[in-house]
């Protein structure tokens, strides 16, 4: 029996079409994607679609859609042998790292993928993209298990641990990746699994589908010449629960009074402050210099080697399940689904 994959269209370059009026790309049907590619029809694996009703810019993604993809995934859950998400790139890695903490104990592949130009261009990057993607949704190991159990990006050869990437290049074809994280496949000739670094769910366990998110949480980035009035008016934001704040370096901040105090109020009234460095690559140590040292005696805690978009989908799931803050900080401190590396660089 040929595997089935569920194939799902939410929007995003790949089926976008120009707008004749303005010139610009506009999301279109699932259908008229589908016409342009007669190769869906030859691959050996049996494709069902589902599309969102109003297919979009990902620019418009949010936590009620990735609800709404949680419930498509967990509703036909035992169907399908895999899935595939045609996701437009702005905002795919946000939606990735929602999944991986969205589809607990996620026992099938979940692969999200789309393009730079849209399907209809002759040197679309499109195709490939999608062939691959739904091949490597459709794969199986010799034990007959998935492949790959994992929420993952597939973009221009390379398979990323969905929670670990970033969109890195608007304009050119290699637009994601994990710089923390080693890719799960390359795909050349042949698709070259690393499958040390794979996780294995507990198949005797069942998925678990979680739904609520939390949206109570800022991203902040520190710059020099960042004004204490600024600061004090963001942390006194109403329903703020949580910030991901972009520092320096290894995770370094301004060594001034008033900001490590507006900091350590913010905390002592139960906000959860994550610490994500500003540099796309290697972990956050915040015992290396005084100025990571003091935002640690602040309350703040390390995102060690995590993405912002994994800090802000992370921290929308904790904040949706719990009110208690010390809950939160013991979960944003280890690894749920491969998100963060576990010591040594943990402090
Ligand atoms: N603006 C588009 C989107 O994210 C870009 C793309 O798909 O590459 O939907």
């Amino acid at each position: 029996m040929p595997s089935r994959v569920l194939l799902i269209y939410t929007g995003g370059t790949i089926g976008m079409g120009r707008n004749p009026a303005t010139g610009a790309l506009e999301p279109l049907d699932f259908n008229y994607l589908i016409d342009r590619m007669p190769e869906l029809a030859a691959i050996p694996v049996a494709v069902d679609v589902h599309q969102f009703p109003q297919p979009i810019d990902s620019s418009d993604m949010n936590p009620k859609l990735w609800a709404q993809l949680v419930h498509m995934i967990a509703d036909s859950y035992d169907r399908y042998d895999g899935f595939v998400i045609l996701h437009g790139t702005d905002t795919m890695a946000f939606t990735a790292s929602a999944l991986s903490f969205m589809l607990e104990n996620l026992t099938k592949p979940v692969i999200l993928t789309g393009s730079q130009l849209p399907i209809q261009q002759l040197r679309t990057d499109g195709r490939e993209n999608l062939i691959t993607s739904i091949e490597i949704a459709a794969a199986h190991d010799a034990d007959g298990h998935p492949r790959v159990p994992e929420v993952c990006i597939y973009f221009s050869g390379k398979l990323l641990r969905g929670n670990r990437s970033t969109k890195i290049n608007s304009e050119g074809f290699n637009a994601f990746d994990s710089f923390n994280c080693p890719h799960l496949a390359d795909a050349g000739v042949n698709i070259v699994y690393h499958d040390d670094l794979i996780l294995r769910p507990d198949y005797d366990r069942p998925m678990k589908p979680h739904y609520v998110m939390d949206t109570g949480v800022i991203v902040f980035t520190l710059f020099p010449g960042i004004e204490e009035d600024t600061v004090r008016h963001l942390l006194a934001t109403p329903r703020l629960r949580a910030i991901v704040m972009r520092t320096y370096g290894s995770g370094n901040a301004p060594q001034q009074p008033w900001l490590m105090e507006a900091l350590t109020e913010a905390t002592a009234r139960g906000i959860t402050i994550i610490n994500i460095t500003q540099c796309a690559a290697g972990p956050v140590q915040m015992a290396r210099y005084s100025g990571g040292f003091l935002l640690k005696n602040a309350g703040i805690i390390s995102g060690y080697d995590g993405t912002v978009e994994c800090a802000v989908a992370k921290l929308m799931h904790l904040l949706g399940h719990t009110t208690d803050s010390s809950f939160i900080r013991d979960h944003m401190i280890r690894p749920l689904c491969g998100e963060i590396t576990p010591p040594p660089f943990q402090e």
